[in-house]
């Protein structure tokens, strides 16, 4: 089991769907890795594709917002994916370790939220839509606690769909972040890319107000999702600016919503926020 090849594991990273990651460090040049480690020996079809999107798309993509994949070995016991490792962890955990509010600043998330633009923008005009974007699949390259702001990661590309010229029909992705037509798909196909773009709605909905917008244990879930009807909380600042590309992503009319050039030229980029904000 802890037969790594040429690394040696350090501690757990993470647990997913098909595996776990571990962070570990390469025997001769002692760099620090996060491998995915996915057991061999499962052969369902559902299994080979998400394995093998994961390598292709990961392993396509190359660019600072995204994290790199290094090597793929096999081991007695397991298919290892070597890739950068993240060490400011996931964006769920980062926001959540903001206590007592459990949310980050407005110009925290928009820092992290212009990241993920920019890094979204380069895999769609690569043809890639990652279909699986959630607070737990962005990385941060470091903690803040030495003051400096940390790179975004983007990672799991295991339900990544390539060509996304053409539309998809699968509901594949976590509920909270389906949009609408992703939810609904079987009856009708949707675009990969602007499905993408909803749930970097939800995402920076989630960063601002430590809550997601729509609650799968809500009775009434899928009729808000669908109309698109949720409330902002009110007891906490955010800008107009911000409100506004909210409302203007967070809309179920896929042809509705802002698109990735609108969104990256909205004035809530541009100049500074107030202090506080
Ligand atoms: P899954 O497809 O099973 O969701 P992920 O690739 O999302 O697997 O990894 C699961 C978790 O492991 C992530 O949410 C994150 O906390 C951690 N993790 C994954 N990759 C890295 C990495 N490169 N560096 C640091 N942590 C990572
Ligand atoms: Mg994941
Ligand atoms: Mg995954």
């Amino acid at each position: 089991d802890s037969d790594l090849g040429h690394y040696t594991q350090l501690g757990v990273l993470g647990v997913g769907t098909f595996g776990r990651v571990v962070r570990a460090v390469h025997n001769t040049t002692g760099e620090e890795v996060a491998i995915k480690l996915l057991p061999r020996g499962n052969f369902s079809e559902l299994y080979r594709r998400y394995v093998s999107r994961e390598i292709k798309h990961q392993s396509s993509l190359r660019h600072p917002l995204i994290v790199a994949l290094k090597e793929v070995f096999l081991t007695p016991s397991y298919l290892a994916i070597a890739m950068e490792y993240a060490r400011g962890g996931d964006l769920f955990t980062y926001t959540l370790s903001h206590q007592p509010s459990g949310r980050l600043s407005e110009q925290q998330a928009r820092w992290i939220f212009q990241q993920l633009m920019i890094g979204l923008d380069y895999c769609h005009q690569r043809g890639v839509a990652n279909r699986d974007l959630k607070l737990e699949n962005l990385l941060l390259d470091r903690d803040s606690q030495d003051g400096a702001r940390p790179l975004l990661k983007i990672c799991d590309f295991g339900y990544a769909k390539a060509d996304t010229n053409s539309s998809a029909n699968t509901a594949v992705g976590t509920p909270v972040y389906m949009a609408p037509e992703v939810i609904m798909a079987g009856k009708s196909k949707y675009d990969a890319k602007k499905a993408d773009i909803w749930s970097c709605g939800i995402i920076l909905y989630a960063m601002l107000f430590g809550k997601h917008p729509f609650d799968v244990e809500d009775r009434l879930f899928i009729r808000k999702l669908v109309l698109a009807r949720y409330t902002v909380p009110a007891d906490v600042p955010v800008s107009e600016d911000c409100l506004d590309i909210l409302r203007r992503v967070l809309v179920a009319n896929p042809s509705q919503r802002l698109n990735m050039d609108q969104i990256r030229a909205h004035r809530w980029f541009r100049g500074s926020l107030p202090p506080g904000a």
